[in-house]
């Protein structure tokens, strides 16, 4: 079987990946120079089934309105989006209801949870080095209320098998050191200790060395201008280059495969979510945090990445296809480290900054399965979520195209849901 995936991001590396290993003969296209250059290049490293939540949880609706005109919101919708967002924020709304909040993240967890266990078994056979650390995440609170509902969402995680460890203020400080300066005002924290992280652009870089080795062909800086279909079946990929043709395609092509899907009859309900990270070398590795610290009720976190980088990532912003990095926001996750850590020995001079589109689906989950055009696939929508399911996903789908038998059943996932 010839296979073409479109998009080198998370999503399609994954998935070009397994369905090599399964012995499809693979070739990858990718608009950008190298692998993961667009939302998978600096996201928050997180690969956390304990924050497997989606975001349109009950009051979501105020959110959105309130944050209207407040620049400084960790959740912002720009008036001038609602035109282009209407449809998909409705359906966004409707799935904001307590009981179909819950059941979305419960399966999100147990799919995240099926993701790292992939992972982990591909990191024996290839032993990559993307920065990976299993040590947990931290959650902290500074009201004894925050704490309080923390905990409730910590012991109702137990029935999807998530292990948590609350913490008072001196475990706290006692588990992670570094949060000493900022003691007065936090109330306590919870440990998720099954909570892993690693860079997901140094993840995809790994894996495509080995994937050349394997004999994938991989096609850099070639966009796909059209998608040619013939009796509901793909024919072939336009590029500036070629026409391409295999037995079957898989779009993976992250916030863009709604445009895609678009010109060849089909909607897929997923807007671009714009956030931003900001990545810092430590002065001094001997202060280096330990734990990811996840301050959930702003949509950030601040993640120590290897022996000597932290990275804030962070807020969301319906803002449409726009990727400028605006200051303000960017002034916003500084405020965020510093309040994290106030005295970390960090070089402001070298900060990188960056901002990405999370591919959000209206329903608070990914689209991994087939399409209505009989020989595409599709494996996108994985919103803030891409990295903790990506191998899940991507081996999830492999065995659906191979006919190998799902070791999950995706059918909560599926396309025709909508
Ligand atoms: C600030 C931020 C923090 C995040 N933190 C986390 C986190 O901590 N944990 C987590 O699990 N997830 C996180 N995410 C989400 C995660 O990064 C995304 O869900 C994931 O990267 C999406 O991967 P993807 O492969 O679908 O999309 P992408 O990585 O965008 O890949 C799509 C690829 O398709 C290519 N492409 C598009 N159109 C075409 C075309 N026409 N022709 C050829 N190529 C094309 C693009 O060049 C791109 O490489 C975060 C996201 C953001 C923005």
């Amino acid at each position: 079987m010839r296979v073409i995936v479109i998009g080198c991001g998370l999503a399609g590396i994954t998935t070009a990946y397994f369905l090599r290993e399964q012995g499809a003969d693979v070739t990858v296209i990718d608009r950008a120079a190298a692998p993961a250059r667009e939302t998978s290049f600096a996201n928050g490293s997180l690969l956390t089934p304990s924050l497997a939540d989606p975001w349109n949880s009950p009051g979501i609706f105020t959110t959105l309105v309130r944050s209207l005109g407040h620049e400084d919101a960790s959740m912002l919708l720009r008036l001038g989006q609602l035109p282009q967002i209407w449809r998909w924020g409705l359906k966004f709304i409707a799935n904001s209801s307590r009981s179909r909040y819950e059941a979305t993240y419960l399966e999100n967890v147990r799919f995240s949870i099926y993701s790292q266990q992939v992972l982990h078994d591909l990191l024996q056979q290839h032993p990559l080095q993307f920065e990976h650390a299993a040590d947990g995440t931290v959650q902290i609170f500074e009201s004894e209320k925050a704490y309080t509902d923390g905990i409730k969402v910590g012991h109702w995680l137990k029935q999807v098998n998530i292990a948590h460890r609350p913490l008072d203020l001196a475990e706290l400080v006692e588990l992670e050191p570094q949060l000493t300066p900022i003691q007065d005002r936090l109330f306590g924290g919870i440990h998720y200790p099954a909570d892993e992280v690693g860079d997901a652009r140094l993840f995809c870089e790994a894996l495509h060395v080995v994937m050349q080795q394997m004999g994938v062909e991989f096609r850099f800086s070639e966009q796909v201008r059209r998608i040619e279909m013939k009796n509901r079946r793909v024919e072939s990929l336009v590029t500036a280059r070629e026409v391409l043709r295999a037995d079957r395609y898989v779009l993976a092509t992250g916030s863009d495969s709604p445009l895609l899907s678009r010109q060849i009859g089909f909607r897929l309900p997923i807007v671009p979510a714009k956030g931003y990270s900001l990545t810092l070398p430590v002065a001094d590795p001997s202060q280096m945090p330990r734990y990811p610290i996840i301050d959930d009720s702003i949509h950030a976190a601040v993640v120590p990445l290897g022996h000597d980088r932290v990275r804030v990532a962070g807020t969301a912003e319906f803002a449409g296809y726009n990727t400028e990095v605006r200051p303000e926001r960017i002034a916003n996750l500084q405020g965020l480290l510093r309040k994290v850590y106030p005295d970390l020995p960090i070089e402001d001079r070298k900060l990188e900054t960056w901002c990405g589109l999370r591919p959000m689906c209206a329903d608070g989950r990914p689209i991994i399965g087939g399409s209505p055009l009989d020989n595409l696939f599709v494996n996108t929508g994985h919103g803030a979520l891409g990295w903790t399911m990506a191998c899940g996903s991507g081996k999830g789908l492999a065995d659906l195209m191979t006919g190998e038998a799902p070791a999950y059943d995706l059918t909560p996932f599926s396309y025709s849901r909508f």
